[in-house]
Protein backbone atom coordinates (compact mmCIF):
# COMPACT_ATOMS: atom_id res chain seq x y z
CA UNK A 1 0.00 0.00 0.00
CA UNK A 2 1.52 2.95 -0.76
CA UNK A 3 0.13 6.33 0.35
CA UNK A 4 0.89 9.28 -1.63
CA UNK A 5 0.30 11.47 1.61
CA UNK A 6 2.03 9.12 4.17
CA UNK A 7 0.46 10.80 7.96
CA UNK A 8 -2.51 9.50 6.42
CA UNK A 9 -0.85 6.22 8.10
CA UNK A 10 -1.37 6.50 11.57
CA UNK A 11 -0.77 3.92 14.35
CA UNK A 12 -0.71 5.46 17.52
CA UNK A 13 -3.92 6.41 19.91
CA UNK A 14 -4.91 9.99 19.72
CA UNK A 15 -5.62 12.02 22.62
CA UNK A 16 -5.28 15.69 22.69
CA UNK A 17 -4.41 16.20 19.05
CA UNK A 18 -0.83 13.77 20.31
CA UNK A 19 -0.31 10.57 18.59
CA UNK A 20 0.81 7.99 21.70
CA UNK A 21 2.00 4.66 20.95
CA UNK A 22 1.33 1.33 23.32
CA UNK A 23 5.12 0.07 22.40
CA UNK A 24 4.29 -3.55 24.70
CA UNK A 25 0.78 -3.45 23.51
CA UNK A 26 -0.31 -3.42 19.80
CA UNK A 27 -1.91 -5.82 17.41
CA UNK A 28 -2.03 -5.92 13.53
CA UNK A 29 -3.80 -5.00 10.99
CA UNK A 30 -4.22 -7.12 7.99
CA UNK A 31 -5.37 -6.72 4.58
CA UNK A 32 -8.38 -9.16 3.64
CA UNK A 33 -7.50 -9.94 0.19
CA UNK A 34 -3.91 -10.95 0.95
CA UNK A 35 -3.32 -11.55 4.43
CA UNK A 36 -0.80 -9.38 4.43
CA UNK A 37 0.08 -7.08 7.73
CA UNK A 38 -0.24 -3.29 6.98
CA UNK A 39 0.41 -1.72 10.23
CA UNK A 40 0.58 -2.97 13.99
CA UNK A 41 -1.64 -0.44 16.21
CA UNK A 42 -1.48 0.85 19.83
CA UNK A 43 -3.97 -1.13 21.83
CA UNK A 44 -5.81 0.95 23.82
CA UNK A 45 -7.32 -0.18 27.51
CA UNK A 46 -8.24 0.59 30.55
CA UNK A 47 -6.12 3.50 31.33
CA UNK A 48 -5.97 4.64 27.98
CA UNK A 49 -9.62 5.15 27.84
CA UNK A 50 -9.49 7.13 30.99
CA UNK A 51 -7.23 9.19 29.55
CA UNK A 52 -9.28 10.13 26.41
CA UNK A 53 -12.13 10.53 28.45
CA UNK A 54 -10.35 13.47 30.91
CA UNK A 55 -8.95 14.84 27.59
CA UNK A 56 -12.58 15.09 26.00
CA UNK A 57 -14.05 16.16 29.27
CA UNK A 58 -11.39 19.20 29.66
CA UNK A 59 -12.05 20.54 26.02
CA UNK A 60 -16.19 20.33 26.45
CA UNK A 61 -16.50 23.63 28.16
CA UNK A 62 -14.33 25.89 25.44
CA UNK A 63 -15.66 23.64 22.52
CA UNK A 64 -19.37 23.94 23.33
CA UNK A 65 -18.82 27.71 23.93
CA UNK A 66 -17.74 28.95 20.81
CA UNK A 67 -20.05 29.95 18.56
CA UNK A 68 -21.47 27.68 15.80
CA UNK A 69 -20.27 29.28 13.05
CA UNK A 70 -16.47 29.00 13.98
CA UNK A 71 -16.74 25.07 14.46
CA UNK A 72 -18.55 25.13 11.48
CA UNK A 73 -15.25 26.51 9.84
CA UNK A 74 -13.62 23.53 11.21
CA UNK A 75 -15.65 21.06 10.39
CA UNK A 76 -15.68 22.75 6.81
CA UNK A 77 -12.01 22.76 6.62
CA UNK A 78 -11.89 18.69 8.04
CA UNK A 79 -14.16 18.01 5.16
CA UNK A 80 -12.14 19.76 2.42
CA UNK A 81 -9.28 18.19 3.47
CA UNK A 82 -10.60 14.41 3.58
CA UNK A 83 -11.62 15.22 -0.02
CA UNK A 84 -8.39 16.22 -1.16
CA UNK A 85 -7.05 12.82 0.36
CA UNK A 86 -9.88 10.89 -1.21
CA UNK A 87 -7.63 8.61 -3.28
CA UNK A 88 -5.47 8.25 -0.05
CA UNK A 89 -8.10 7.38 2.18
CA UNK A 90 -10.11 4.95 -0.30
CA UNK A 91 -6.69 3.10 -0.79
CA UNK A 92 -6.15 2.63 2.73
CA UNK A 93 -10.03 1.80 3.17
CA UNK A 94 -9.25 -0.90 0.39
CA UNK A 95 -6.76 -2.10 2.24
CA UNK A 96 -7.64 -2.89 5.67
CA UNK A 97 -11.13 -3.56 4.72
CA UNK A 98 -11.42 -5.18 1.06
CA UNK A 99 -14.12 -3.35 -0.73
CA UNK A 100 -13.36 -2.30 -4.33
CA UNK A 101 -11.31 0.84 -4.94
CA UNK A 102 -14.23 2.60 -6.68
CA UNK A 103 -16.64 2.02 -3.62
CA UNK A 104 -13.96 2.89 -1.12
CA UNK A 105 -14.04 5.82 -2.76
CA UNK A 106 -17.44 6.47 -2.50
CA UNK A 107 -17.68 6.24 0.99
CA UNK A 108 -15.10 8.68 1.44
CA UNK A 109 -17.06 10.88 -0.31
CA UNK A 110 -20.47 9.78 1.33
CA UNK A 111 -18.38 9.77 4.59
CA UNK A 112 -17.36 13.20 4.18
CA UNK A 113 -20.77 14.67 3.45
CA UNK A 114 -22.04 14.03 6.83
CA UNK A 115 -19.34 16.94 8.16
CA UNK A 116 -20.18 19.37 5.18
CA UNK A 117 -24.21 18.73 6.20
CA UNK A 118 -23.56 18.91 10.11
CA UNK A 119 -21.00 21.94 9.46
CA UNK A 120 -24.15 23.68 7.81
CA UNK A 121 -26.82 22.11 10.46
CA UNK A 122 -25.00 23.38 13.37
CA UNK A 123 -25.95 27.05 12.49
CA UNK A 124 -29.43 26.37 12.59
CA UNK A 125 -29.75 24.73 15.83
CA UNK A 126 -32.72 26.88 17.16
CA UNK A 127 -34.53 27.06 20.57
CA UNK A 128 -38.14 28.21 20.77
CA UNK A 129 -40.15 31.33 21.97
CA UNK A 130 -43.78 29.34 23.24
CA UNK A 131 -46.39 31.52 23.71
CA UNK A 132 -47.42 31.13 27.93
CA UNK A 133 -50.74 30.60 29.09
CA UNK A 134 -50.40 33.69 31.72
CA UNK A 135 -49.63 37.09 31.07
CA UNK A 136 -46.31 37.32 33.37
CA UNK A 137 -44.66 34.86 32.15
CA UNK A 138 -42.65 34.33 29.15
CA UNK A 139 -41.12 30.48 27.84
CA UNK A 140 -38.37 29.64 26.04
CA UNK A 141 -36.31 26.48 25.36
CA UNK A 142 -32.60 26.43 24.48
CA UNK A 143 -30.94 23.49 22.51
CA UNK A 144 -27.41 23.12 24.14
CA UNK A 145 -25.07 19.90 23.72
CA UNK A 146 -25.25 17.15 25.54
CA UNK A 147 -21.54 16.98 26.87
CA UNK A 148 -19.06 14.37 26.23
CA UNK A 149 -19.90 11.56 23.47
CA UNK A 150 -18.95 7.91 23.57
CA UNK A 151 -18.90 6.12 19.84
CA UNK A 152 -18.49 2.45 18.98
CA UNK A 153 -18.07 1.53 15.70
CA UNK A 154 -18.29 -1.13 13.12
CA UNK A 155 -15.70 -2.53 10.13
CA UNK A 156 -18.16 -2.57 7.49
CA UNK A 157 -17.74 1.26 6.73
CA UNK A 158 -14.41 2.15 8.62
CA UNK A 159 -15.18 5.93 7.66
CA UNK A 160 -18.44 6.93 7.14
CA UNK A 161 -20.28 5.04 10.16
CA UNK A 162 -17.75 7.16 12.04
CA UNK A 163 -18.42 10.55 10.63
CA UNK A 164 -22.06 10.04 10.44
CA UNK A 165 -22.13 9.99 14.25
CA UNK A 166 -19.01 12.27 15.39
CA UNK A 167 -19.74 15.03 12.59
CA UNK A 168 -23.24 15.44 14.37
CA UNK A 169 -21.49 15.59 17.81
CA UNK A 170 -18.55 17.60 17.68
CA UNK A 171 -21.06 20.33 15.28
CA UNK A 172 -23.43 20.33 18.22
CA UNK A 173 -20.77 21.23 20.09
CA UNK A 174 -19.58 17.57 21.97
CA UNK A 175 -16.45 16.41 22.35
CA UNK A 176 -16.08 12.73 21.43
CA UNK A 177 -14.32 9.61 22.53
CA UNK A 178 -14.34 6.88 19.73
CA UNK A 179 -13.32 3.10 19.75
CA UNK A 180 -13.15 1.89 16.11
CA UNK A 181 -13.45 -1.47 15.02
CA UNK A 182 -10.49 -3.30 15.66
CA UNK A 183 -10.39 -4.66 12.29
CA UNK A 184 -10.12 -1.30 10.82
CA UNK A 185 -8.83 1.50 12.79
CA UNK A 186 -6.21 2.56 10.29
CA UNK A 187 -9.34 4.59 8.68
CA UNK A 188 -10.43 6.21 11.98
CA UNK A 189 -6.95 7.35 12.62
CA UNK A 190 -6.67 8.97 9.24
CA UNK A 191 -9.34 10.81 9.86
CA UNK A 192 -7.99 12.05 13.09
CA UNK A 193 -4.91 13.51 11.13
CA UNK A 194 -6.87 15.29 9.39
CA UNK A 195 -9.09 16.82 11.55
CA UNK A 196 -6.05 17.66 14.03
CA UNK A 197 -4.86 19.06 10.33
CA UNK A 198 -8.46 21.10 10.08
CA UNK A 199 -7.43 22.89 13.60
CA UNK A 200 -10.27 20.90 15.49
CA UNK A 201 -8.65 22.09 18.90
CA UNK A 202 -7.03 19.11 21.66
CA UNK A 203 -9.10 17.02 23.16
CA UNK A 204 -12.34 17.64 20.90
CA UNK A 205 -12.19 14.56 19.07
CA UNK A 206 -10.21 10.68 20.85
CA UNK A 207 -9.52 8.13 19.22
CA UNK A 208 -8.65 4.50 20.96
CA UNK A 209 -8.17 1.98 18.76
CA UNK A 210 -8.58 -1.32 20.90
CA UNK A 211 -8.79 -4.97 21.04
CA UNK A 212 -9.89 -4.99 24.56
CA UNK A 213 -13.78 -3.89 23.38
CA UNK A 214 -15.94 -5.44 26.39
CA UNK A 215 -13.36 -3.60 29.16
CA UNK A 216 -12.95 -0.23 27.10
CA UNK A 217 -16.87 -0.68 26.28
CA UNK A 218 -17.62 -1.34 30.12
CA UNK A 219 -15.89 2.02 30.97
CA UNK A 220 -17.91 4.21 28.11
CA UNK A 221 -20.91 2.64 29.21
CA UNK A 222 -20.60 3.53 33.20
CA UNK A 223 -18.08 6.56 33.18
CA UNK A 224 -19.87 9.20 34.41
CA UNK A 225 -18.39 12.14 32.68
CA UNK A 226 -19.96 10.53 29.06
CA UNK A 227 -23.87 11.75 28.68
CA UNK A 228 -24.15 9.69 24.89
CA UNK A 229 -23.41 6.60 24.05
CA UNK A 230 -23.35 6.06 20.14
CA UNK A 231 -23.09 2.58 18.96
CA UNK A 232 -23.35 0.71 15.35
CA UNK A 233 -22.70 -3.23 15.38
CA UNK A 234 -24.88 -6.36 16.08
CA UNK A 235 -27.96 -6.39 18.24
CA UNK A 236 -26.21 -8.59 20.87
CA UNK A 237 -23.64 -6.00 21.78
CA UNK A 238 -26.03 -3.11 21.56
CA UNK A 239 -28.14 -5.07 24.06
CA UNK A 240 -25.21 -5.33 26.39
CA UNK A 241 -24.14 -1.85 26.27
CA UNK A 242 -27.87 -0.95 26.87
CA UNK A 243 -27.59 -2.75 30.13
CA UNK A 244 -24.57 -1.55 31.10
CA UNK A 245 -25.49 1.95 30.62
CA UNK A 246 -28.36 1.99 33.00
CA UNK A 247 -26.43 2.67 36.16
CA UNK A 248 -25.52 6.57 34.36
CA UNK A 249 -28.92 6.75 32.51
CA UNK A 250 -26.61 7.42 29.18
CA UNK A 251 -28.74 8.70 26.46
CA UNK A 252 -28.11 6.31 23.49
CA UNK A 253 -28.13 5.66 20.03
CA UNK A 254 -28.02 2.02 18.73
CA UNK A 255 -27.84 1.07 14.72
CA UNK A 256 -27.87 -2.72 15.28
CA UNK A 257 -28.72 -5.53 13.12
CA UNK A 258 -30.94 -5.80 9.68
CA UNK A 259 -32.82 -8.31 7.72
CA UNK A 260 -33.85 -6.17 4.95
CA UNK A 261 -36.70 -7.70 2.10
CA UNK A 262 -36.53 -6.85 -1.40
CA UNK A 263 -39.63 -7.53 -3.20
CA UNK A 264 -40.75 -7.47 -6.54
CA UNK A 265 -44.16 -7.37 -7.35
CA UNK A 266 -45.77 -9.24 -10.48
CA UNK A 267 -45.77 -5.34 -11.71
CA UNK A 268 -42.78 -4.05 -10.72
CA UNK A 269 -39.75 -3.22 -14.02
CA UNK A 270 -37.98 -5.81 -14.10
CA UNK A 271 -34.88 -4.24 -15.19
CA UNK A 272 -35.27 -1.84 -12.27
CA UNK A 273 -35.99 -4.52 -9.41
CA UNK A 274 -32.69 -6.49 -10.57
CA UNK A 275 -30.51 -3.39 -11.23
CA UNK A 276 -32.08 -2.05 -7.06
CA UNK A 277 -31.51 -5.76 -5.49
CA UNK A 278 -28.53 -6.06 -6.88
CA UNK A 279 -27.16 -2.93 -5.55
CA UNK A 280 -28.21 -3.84 -2.38
CA UNK A 281 -27.40 -7.02 -1.93
CA UNK A 282 -23.78 -7.02 -3.05
CA UNK A 283 -22.53 -4.01 -2.21
CA UNK A 284 -19.32 -4.43 0.11
CA UNK A 285 -19.81 -8.18 -0.61
CA UNK A 286 -23.25 -8.34 1.26
CA UNK A 287 -21.81 -7.08 4.49
CA UNK A 288 -24.15 -3.91 5.18
CA UNK A 289 -26.56 -3.66 7.87
CA UNK A 290 -28.69 -2.25 5.32
CA UNK A 291 -28.09 -4.94 2.45
CA UNK A 292 -30.73 -7.08 1.15
CA UNK A 293 -31.05 -10.02 2.98
CA UNK A 294 -33.85 -11.95 1.45
CA UNK A 295 -35.56 -11.52 -2.25
CA UNK A 296 -39.59 -12.36 -2.38
CA UNK A 297 -40.61 -12.31 -6.01
CA UNK A 298 -44.06 -12.71 -6.82
CA UNK A 299 -44.36 -15.98 -8.72
CA UNK A 300 -45.70 -15.36 -11.84
CA UNK A 301 -42.12 -12.77 -12.66
CA UNK A 302 -39.84 -14.99 -11.05
CA UNK A 303 -38.57 -16.85 -14.12
CA UNK A 304 -37.85 -13.46 -15.96
CA UNK A 305 -36.28 -11.86 -12.51
CA UNK A 306 -34.05 -14.63 -12.44
CA UNK A 307 -33.20 -14.88 -15.31
CA UNK A 308 -31.78 -11.38 -15.28
CA UNK A 309 -30.27 -11.26 -11.95
CA UNK A 310 -28.11 -14.58 -12.56
CA UNK A 311 -27.18 -13.05 -15.92
CA UNK A 312 -25.71 -9.87 -14.00
CA UNK A 313 -23.96 -11.91 -10.94
CA UNK A 314 -22.27 -14.48 -12.82
CA UNK A 315 -20.86 -11.32 -14.87
CA UNK A 316 -19.36 -10.23 -11.21
CA UNK A 317 -15.75 -9.94 -10.59
CA UNK A 318 -14.18 -10.99 -7.80
CA UNK A 319 -11.10 -9.99 -6.17
CA UNK A 320 -8.39 -7.80 -4.84
CA UNK A 321 -10.56 -4.58 -4.03
CA UNK A 322 -7.29 -2.66 -5.64
CA UNK A 323 -7.44 -4.45 -9.08
CA UNK A 324 -9.08 -2.73 -11.48
CA UNK A 325 -13.02 -3.68 -12.57
CA UNK A 326 -13.25 -5.59 -9.02
CA UNK A 327 -16.88 -5.47 -8.09
CA UNK A 328 -16.62 -8.55 -5.20
CA UNK A 329 -13.79 -8.47 -2.61
CA UNK A 330 -13.35 -10.57 0.45
CA UNK A 331 -15.23 -10.92 3.08
CA UNK A 332 -13.60 -9.06 6.57
CA UNK A 333 -12.64 -12.18 8.05
CA UNK A 334 -12.62 -15.98 8.42
CA UNK A 335 -15.06 -16.21 11.27
CA UNK A 336 -17.40 -13.82 8.22
CA UNK A 337 -16.92 -17.05 5.86
CA UNK A 338 -17.51 -19.52 8.42
CA UNK A 339 -20.66 -17.75 8.97
CA UNK A 340 -21.66 -17.92 5.61
CA UNK A 341 -21.08 -21.25 4.90
CA UNK A 342 -23.17 -22.20 7.62
CA UNK A 343 -26.06 -20.45 6.91
CA UNK A 344 -25.99 -21.84 3.16
CA UNK A 345 -25.26 -25.33 4.28
CA UNK A 346 -28.75 -25.35 6.89
CA UNK A 347 -30.87 -23.53 3.35
CA UNK A 348 -29.25 -26.25 1.49
CA UNK A 349 -30.67 -29.40 3.78
CA UNK A 350 -33.44 -27.49 4.51
CA UNK A 351 -34.30 -27.53 0.76
CA UNK A 352 -33.36 -24.48 -0.95
CA UNK A 353 -32.22 -24.94 -4.16
CA UNK A 354 -28.45 -23.26 -5.51
CA UNK A 355 -28.63 -21.33 -8.20
CA UNK A 356 -25.25 -20.09 -8.92
CA UNK A 357 -22.04 -20.45 -6.44
CA UNK A 358 -22.18 -21.60 -3.40
CA UNK A 359 -18.13 -22.04 -2.59
CA UNK A 360 -15.04 -20.20 -1.56
CA UNK A 361 -13.95 -18.72 -4.07
CA UNK A 362 -10.35 -19.54 -5.88
CA UNK A 363 -9.16 -15.68 -5.38
CA UNK A 364 -8.30 -16.45 -1.61
CA UNK A 365 -9.16 -17.70 1.90
CA UNK A 366 -11.55 -14.93 2.27
CA UNK A 367 -13.03 -14.97 -0.81
CA UNK A 368 -16.96 -16.19 -1.71
CA UNK A 369 -18.49 -16.63 -4.87
CA UNK A 370 -20.93 -14.60 -5.64
CA UNK A 371 -24.27 -16.80 -4.57
CA UNK A 372 -27.49 -17.46 -5.66
CA UNK A 373 -30.26 -19.76 -3.62
CA UNK A 374 -34.43 -20.18 -4.20
CA UNK A 375 -37.19 -21.98 -3.16
CA UNK A 376 -36.12 -20.49 0.55
CA UNK A 377 -38.14 -20.89 3.30
CA UNK A 378 -39.16 -19.18 6.73
CA UNK A 379 -37.27 -22.52 9.07
CA UNK A 380 -33.99 -21.77 7.36
CA UNK A 381 -31.49 -19.55 9.42
CA UNK A 382 -30.66 -16.97 7.01
CA UNK A 383 -34.30 -15.90 6.94
CA UNK A 384 -33.93 -14.72 10.77
CA UNK A 385 -29.82 -13.66 10.65
CA UNK A 386 -28.09 -11.60 8.34
CA UNK A 387 -25.90 -13.00 5.64
CA UNK A 388 -23.43 -10.52 5.61
CA UNK A 389 -21.85 -12.13 2.64
CA UNK A 390 -22.56 -12.52 -1.47
CA UNK A 391 -25.30 -14.75 -1.08
CA UNK A 392 -28.88 -14.00 -2.48
CA UNK A 393 -31.67 -15.57 -0.75
CA UNK A 394 -35.13 -16.17 -2.78
CA UNK A 395 -38.38 -15.97 -2.06
CA UNK A 396 -41.60 -16.96 -3.77
CA UNK A 397 -44.72 -15.48 -3.01
CA UNK A 398 -48.47 -14.64 -4.56
CA UNK A 399 -50.32 -12.22 -2.68
CA UNK A 400 -49.25 -8.40 -1.63
CA UNK A 401 -50.87 -9.73 1.95
CA UNK A 402 -48.59 -13.09 1.98
CA UNK A 403 -45.10 -10.41 0.66
CA UNK A 404 -46.09 -7.70 3.64
CA UNK A 405 -46.14 -10.77 6.19
CA UNK A 406 -43.27 -12.89 5.23
CA UNK A 407 -40.76 -9.39 4.96
CA UNK A 408 -42.44 -8.27 8.15
CA UNK A 409 -42.01 -11.74 9.94
CA UNK A 410 -38.75 -10.79 11.28
CA UNK A 411 -37.45 -9.34 15.04
CA UNK A 412 -35.26 -7.09 12.47
CA UNK A 413 -36.87 -3.49 11.23
CA UNK A 414 -34.13 -1.53 9.57
CA UNK A 415 -34.66 -1.39 5.78
CA UNK A 416 -36.72 -2.97 3.15
CA UNK A 417 -36.96 -2.08 -0.29
CA UNK A 418 -39.66 -2.81 -2.81
CA UNK A 419 -40.61 -2.79 -6.68
CA UNK A 420 -43.81 -2.14 -8.26
CA UNK A 421 -45.38 0.84 -10.81
CA UNK A 422 -48.55 0.75 -8.75
CA UNK A 423 -48.70 4.11 -6.77
CA UNK A 424 -51.44 2.46 -4.71
CA UNK A 425 -49.47 -0.53 -3.80
CA UNK A 426 -46.68 1.70 -3.27
CA UNK A 427 -48.26 4.00 -0.89
CA UNK A 428 -50.15 1.25 0.92
CA UNK A 429 -46.93 -1.20 1.10
CA UNK A 430 -44.42 1.45 2.36
CA UNK A 431 -47.34 2.03 5.12
CA UNK A 432 -47.37 -1.40 6.09
CA UNK A 433 -43.95 -2.09 6.15
CA UNK A 434 -42.62 -2.46 9.65
CA UNK A 435 -39.34 -0.58 9.09
CA UNK A 436 -37.23 2.33 9.61
CA UNK A 437 -35.61 3.15 5.78
CA UNK A 438 -38.21 2.23 3.02
CA UNK A 439 -36.71 2.47 -0.77
CA UNK A 440 -38.98 1.84 -3.38
CA UNK A 441 -38.33 1.49 -7.02
CA UNK A 442 -33.93 1.77 -5.54
CA UNK A 443 -31.57 -0.06 -3.86
CA UNK A 444 -29.37 2.93 -2.79
CA UNK A 445 -31.02 5.25 -0.52
CA UNK A 446 -28.47 6.68 2.55
CA UNK A 447 -27.55 10.37 2.05
CA UNK A 448 -26.32 12.85 5.05
CA UNK A 449 -30.11 14.82 4.37
CA UNK A 450 -31.93 11.98 5.43
CA UNK A 451 -32.72 9.94 8.59
CA UNK A 452 -31.13 6.26 9.04
CA UNK A 453 -32.42 4.64 11.79
CA UNK A 454 -33.94 1.12 12.83
CA UNK A 455 -36.65 0.36 14.60
CA UNK A 456 -38.04 -3.08 16.83
CA UNK A 457 -34.63 -5.05 17.41
CA UNK A 458 -32.64 -3.30 14.72
CA UNK A 459 -32.70 -0.20 17.72
CA UNK A 460 -33.28 3.40 17.86
CA UNK A 461 -31.62 6.72 17.32
CA UNK A 462 -31.31 8.73 13.76
CA UNK A 463 -28.28 9.37 12.10
CA UNK A 464 -28.15 12.03 9.10
CA UNK A 465 -31.08 14.74 8.51
CA UNK A 466 -32.06 17.13 10.50
CA UNK A 467 -32.62 14.81 13.52
CA UNK A 468 -28.90 13.45 13.20
CA UNK A 469 -27.94 16.55 15.00
CA UNK A 470 -30.90 16.91 17.96
CA UNK A 471 -29.44 12.96 19.18
CA UNK A 472 -26.45 15.23 20.59
CA UNK A 473 -28.43 18.23 22.10
CA UNK A 474 -30.89 18.57 25.13
CA UNK A 475 -33.47 20.99 24.87
CA UNK A 476 -33.62 23.12 28.26
CA UNK A 477 -36.68 25.18 29.22
CA UNK A 478 -36.58 28.33 30.73
CA UNK A 479 -39.35 30.58 32.33
CA UNK A 480 -39.08 34.07 32.78
CA UNK A 481 -41.49 34.68 35.47
CA UNK A 482 -42.66 38.08 37.34
CA UNK A 483 -42.74 40.05 33.99
P1 LIG B 1 -19.57 -7.42 14.29
O1 LIG B 1 -20.04 -8.79 14.68
O2 LIG B 1 -20.14 -6.91 13.04
O3 LIG B 1 -18.09 -7.24 14.39
P2 LIG B 1 -19.88 -6.18 16.83
O4 LIG B 1 -21.14 -5.70 17.46
O5 LIG B 1 -19.17 -7.33 17.48
O6 LIG B 1 -20.24 -6.47 15.34
O7 LIG B 1 -18.82 -5.00 16.71
C1 LIG B 1 -19.15 -3.65 16.50
C2 LIG B 1 -18.28 -2.80 17.40
O8 LIG B 1 -18.56 -3.12 18.74
C3 LIG B 1 -16.78 -3.01 17.21
O9 LIG B 1 -16.12 -1.77 17.38
C4 LIG B 1 -16.44 -3.94 18.35
O10 LIG B 1 -15.10 -3.84 18.78
C5 LIG B 1 -17.36 -3.42 19.42
N1 LIG B 1 -17.66 -4.39 20.49
C6 LIG B 1 -17.75 -5.74 20.42
N2 LIG B 1 -18.04 -6.26 21.62
C7 LIG B 1 -18.14 -5.22 22.49
C8 LIG B 1 -18.43 -5.08 23.90
N3 LIG B 1 -18.66 -6.13 24.66
N4 LIG B 1 -18.45 -3.83 24.41
C9 LIG B 1 -18.20 -2.75 23.65
N5 LIG B 1 -17.94 -2.82 22.34
C10 LIG B 1 -17.90 -4.01 21.76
Amino acid sequence: MQLVYRSLLQTGYFINNNWQQCSENRFAVTNPATGAEIATVADAGVKETGEAIAAAEAAFPAWSGLPAKERAKLLRKWYDLIIAHTDDLALLLTSEQGKPLEEAKGEIQYGASFIEWFAEECRRVYGEIIPAPVADRRFMTLKQPVGVVAAITPWNFPVAMITRKIAPAIAAGCTVVLKPAEDTPLSALALAELAREAGLPDGVLNIIPSTQSAEVGKILCTHPAIHKLSFTGSTGVGRLLMQQSSSTLKKLALELGGNAPSIVFDDADIEIAVKGTLASKYRNAGQTCVCVNRVLVQRSVYPAFLEAYSKAVAAFKTGDGTAPGIQIGPLINKKAIDKVQELLADALNKGAELVMGGHLHSAGPLFFEPTIISNCTADMTLSHEEIFGPVTAIYLFDTEEEAITLANSTEYGLAAYFFSKDVQKIWRVAEKLEYGIIGVNEGIISFAEVPFGGIKQSGYGKEGSFYGIEEYLITKYVCLGNM
